[in-house]
């Protein structure tokens, strides 16, 4: 198991935020969590990123994340794409993906990278000496997305990479999504649209109030009665 989470919980002050939440990720595997806002997902990406402190089991290639801080955990193989994109946005489009890349020194894999970035998001290749606060939400998803990419994880936290992008542009960041798992990069994404989640995701969580509520594979609660009505407006 690449991701193997158990009993997790995290608290702000007194208010707790996830409780007792048991999921896993499977190599290479695609894994949504789905949910409302405030229901806990930010936390949970956060948590496994080690930006937020936690208490309970959250292990990775069977070690034990709590040892390690944030910025170790890129090291491991982990990159968390969040939510707000937190890009640098007076800098280029090709500095901020670079960034991504500041732990690597294999040259060749780092330029093999972009090269596979800048096929995903052709439009990132034309303007890659463009200041990122030109370009467009969408694209600055695109840039957020291909930064964490050039870290070289082996998961890839993605936190609502959908939300306030047009549909087209959205559609276009779903398929690179799944272009990534493709080439063999685990994913685990907060989402709130669910016919999206469902269509693109392996299985899928349903997170609420801290807690995991249902969960199985896309196919399975695509045809739940709770999840149809619930988050695909389905009567
Ligand atoms: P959204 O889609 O709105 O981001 P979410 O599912 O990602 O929602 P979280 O952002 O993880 O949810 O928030 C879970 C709960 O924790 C919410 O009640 C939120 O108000 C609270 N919370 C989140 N961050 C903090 C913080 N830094 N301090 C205090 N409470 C927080």
């Amino acid at each position: 198991m690449l991701l193997d989470i158990a009993k997790l919980s995290v608290s702000y002050g007194k208010a707790v935020a996830l409780e007792d939440v048991t999921m896993r990720v499977g190599e290479g595997e695609f894994v949504a969590v789905l949910g409302p806002n405030g229901a806990g997902k930010s936390t949970l990406l956060k948590a496994v990123s080690r930006a937020q402190p936690s208490v309970g089991h959250l292990m990775f290639r069977g070690e034990s994340l709590h040892k390690y801080a944030a910025h170790e955990v890129v090291g491991k193989g982990i990159c968390h794409c969040p939510e707000g994109r937190r890009l640098f946005p007076e800098l280029t489009v090709l500095k901020n993906l670079m960034l991504g890349a500041y732990l690597r020194r294999d040259k060749d894999g780092i330029e093999k990278d972009l090269d596979f970035v800048y096929s995903l998001f052709p439009i990132l290749k034309e303007r890659t000496h463009q200041i990122v606060s030109t370009l467009s939400g969408g694209q600055q998803q695109m840039v957020a997305i291909g930064r964490a990419l050039m870290g070289k994880p082996s998961l890839l936290l993605l936190d609502e990479p959908s939300v306030g992008i047009a549909h087209r542009l959205k559609m276009e960041i779903f398929d690179a999504i799944k272009r990534i798992q493709r080439g063999g990069t685990a994913i685990l994404m907060a989402e709130q649209d669910a016919q999206s989640a469902l269509r693109i995701a392996d299985r899928v969580y349903v997170l609420e109030h801290g807690h995991i509520g249902r969960e199985g594979t896309s196919a399975e609660l695509a045809s739940d009665d709770y999840i149809r009505q619930a988050y695909l407006g389905v009567a």
